[in-house]
């Protein structure tokens, strides 16, 4: 740049050109709104929902594009989109498919914010939401109407972990012309490989495992199918729903450790479940790996893994007074809703009585998500705090 520039100028505007081929592992963060284009005729022939060329922030820069296509590849897909949460992603879905008229059945034990969405859709939108017992498995055909658009399943369903049959509900569905996305946030895509087991949509809460560190929110849905990517891309356009550049840096830097924490997180999992479950105060382990947990036999046919994440049921002599006692008296085990962090959690939580009852009636439910410290501290934690009740 010439030297002639006023200074104030010269505060903007720089023609220095870093040597190329810099090379280190790290992703690049890319900050961006505004994208440059080369000449007028680039910036007229621009197209946002290519992943070719560059338009504007919101559609994508160097950095969210690496996020999507590894997303996209360690889910066996062909496209991934960014939300900034996993909510944002559940609502994309629902307005990328969902019309005036259209139908939508959602399981009893679905992660509840999708359920409370499904109920504004009712009541605001003109949409029906429909929720159904998890374990109809194939026999979710009789409920399929010439109207439903779209099925969301989950696995295994949050909070009371039953495990449905992924490929006959996709089966049901795709016979009868319904989409089905699935929320695949429990194992993270290393348990459960949702798209080869039939699911059109798959959604990860990218604030669990692969943030990692609970620090951040977001959200992704990976598709196979090309027109389906095309309506989740126009949703999430129509919405503006970005995501940022230092969140997604966060993410790329968790994921290469990822199936190593996740292998952590589940086998520390399942040695408290099984200790929980010889303690005379718990009545049930809600595990899909225990033969007691509805839908095990799926879980034993179709997963490969499990994280951290599962609920007890105490025993019917404990009020909910008492056990929110004992949650009180844990000192490793914070209390706090989400997980995939490093940090172990508990949640009470009060399963909806309009739901199909499995044996959870009249019992106090607490989850737990078993974090990266020693199991022994943890158990040696929840000793202690079973003292409450004597
Ligand atoms: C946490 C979670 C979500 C929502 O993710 P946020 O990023 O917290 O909005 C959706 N589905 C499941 C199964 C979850 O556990």
């Amino acid at each position: 740049m010439s030297k002639s520039k006023e200074r104030q100028t010269k505060l903007l505007h720089s023609d220095y050109q870093p040597p190329a081929d810099f090379g280190a592992f790290p992703t690049p963060v890319y900050h961006a709104s505004t994208v440059l284009f080369k000449s007028v005729a680039a910036m007229r022939s621009r197209d946002w929902q290519s992943r070719d060329s560059y338009t504007y922030g919101l559609h994508g820069t160097p950095t969210t594009f690496t996020l999507e296509e590894q997303l996209a590849q360690i889910e066996g897909g062909n496209h991934c989109i960014l939300a900034p949460s996993g909510l944002a992603a559940i609502a994309i879905v629902d307005f990328a498919f969902l019309r005036s008229g259209d139908d939508v059945l959602i399981p009893e034990n679905v992660y509840n914010p999708n359920r409370e969405l499904g109920n504004w859709l009712t009541h605001d939108f003109g949409v029906t939401a429909r929720y159904y017992d998890p374990m109809i498995g194939a026999g979710i055909a009789d409920l399929i109407r010439p109207d439903t658009r779209l099925i969301w399943a989950e696995t295994p369903g949050s909070v009371t972990m039953e495990v449905p049959d992924i490929p006959a509900i996709c089966k049901a569905a795709h016979e009868k012309g319904a989409i089905v996305a699935v929320d695949n946030t429990w194992s993270a895509g290393l348990g459960f490989d949702a798209l080869s087991h039939g699911a059109d949509v798959v959604l990860h809460a990218l604030t669990k495992y692969q943030g990692g560190a609970s620090d951040l929110l977001m959200g992704a849905l990976i598709t196979r199918d090309d027109d389906l990517h095309r309506k989740l891309s126009v949703a999430h356009m129509r919405f503006g729903m970005g995501v940022g550049a230092d969140d997604v840096y966060l993410v790329l830097r968790s994921l290469p450790t990822m199936k190593l924490r996740f292998e952590k997180h589940g086998k520390a999992a399942m040695e408290i479940a099984s200790w929980l479950k010889s303690r005379p105060e718990i009545s049930r382990v809600l595990h899909p790996a225990f033969e007691d947990c509805p839908g095990h036999e799926f879980f034993k046919r179709d997963f490969t893994g499990a994280g951290g994440l599962f609920s007890v049921l105490f025993d019917k002599r404990y009020s909910e007074k008492q056990t929110d006692r004992f949650v009180e008296a844990l000192q490793l085990f914070k209390l706090g809703f989400s997980w995939g962090g490093a940090h172990s959690l508990c949640a009470p939580f009060r399963i909806m009585d309009d739901r199909k009852d499995w044996g959870y009636n009249g019992h106090q439910l607490v989850r737990f998500y078993i974090g990266l410290e020693e199991t022994q501290d943890l158990i040696a934690d929840l000793e202690q705090a079973f003292t409450v009740f004597s």
